[in-house]
């Protein structure tokens, strides 16, 4: 269904947006990752889906720091060049820091506005004029639960989440009348790394064992009672790609197992 078009997922080497990328490359787009720590194991991951689909599909990597501009802008001319262009942009790479308002770091504050919100406006402004020249495009922003509603502790990212949806709302209005669109993700809980360290916060801070702390985080949140899987997010991105959701513009669509419902 993506065959000849390449996709540019941030925060990519690791939980939500390695599924994502594992998603579309079983659609035969071109896969761009980018995030720290090992890449070869993702490059793999990636490569061997593309060699059991047989799209003839590449893959590439590069090691942009979201948190930087000029990082970003090098990031789209290694796009340019390797690729040609970027037609499908995921906004997913994103950072957390828990403490009360009074407490919270300034400097973690400006790290996480930096890179879960101001990165997907670089990367935007960038993706868009290739974009509307060509007349297709998608670019889906991995906001979350905190992008629709408050949880205490987390200020700054509540603040970044709910800023990226209201960029995803704008994006898709300036590009309304053109074959690009412009969605948010709001997943609830992901059993990634991001979350797993407020597991291990849990545990240590009740004194209670890994899986305690995970039905204990679920349970103040999450009706269902389940973590959303990357694999799930990576279909619902699958699915804002296909032509089925060519008019599905602006929306912020949460994937939380009740936790918005309530
Ligand atoms: P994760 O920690 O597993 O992965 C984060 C990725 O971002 C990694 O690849 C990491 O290397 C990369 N990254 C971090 N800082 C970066 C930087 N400065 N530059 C480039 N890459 C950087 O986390 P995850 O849970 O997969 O989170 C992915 C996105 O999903 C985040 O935006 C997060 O806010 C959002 N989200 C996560 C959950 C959850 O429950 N895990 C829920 C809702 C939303």
């Amino acid at each position: 269904m993506l065959k000849a078009k390449t996709a540019l997922v941030t925060g990519s080497t690791s939980g939500i947006g390695l599924g994502i990328a594992k998603a579309l490359a079983r659609q035969g787009a071109n896969i761009i990752l980018n995030g720290f720590g090992d890449s070869e194991g993702p490059l793999k991951e990636v490569q061997d889906i593309i060699s059991s689909t047989g799209s003839g599909a590449r893959v590439g990597y590069h090691g942009a720091d979201m948190g930087k501009a000029a990082d970003i802008e090098a990031m789209f001319d290694y796009a340019t060049q390797t690729f040609g262009q970027v037609d499908i942009l995921v906004n997913n790479a994103g950072i957390q820091h828990v403490a009360n308002v009074q407490d919270f770091p300034v400097e973690r504050w400006d790290a996480i506005i930096a890179i879960n919100l101001t990165s997907a406006f670089h990367t935007s402004r960038l993706a868009l004029p290739p974009m509307q020249k060509a007349g297709w495009g998608r670019i889906i922003n991995i906001a979350s639960v905190h992008g629709l509603v408050g949880s205490a502790g987390k200020s700054a990212y509540v603040a970044a989440k709910h800023g990226i949806v209201g960029l995803t709302k704008v994006t898709a209005l300036e590009n309304a009348a053109s074959g690009i669109t412009c969605n948010a993700i709001c997943p609830g809980w992901v059993l990634t790394p991001l979350v797993q360290k407020q597991v291990d916060a849990k545990a240590a801070q009740m004194g209670v064992s890994n899986e305690e702390a995970k039905k204990l985080l679920l349970g103040e949140k999450e009706p269902s009672m389940q973590f959303t899987t990357p694999e799930e997010l990576g279909e619902l991105a699958v699915f804002f790609c296909s032509p089925a959701a060519n008019n599905v513009r602006g929306v912020a669509w949460n994937m939380d197992g009740g936790w918005v419902a309530q």
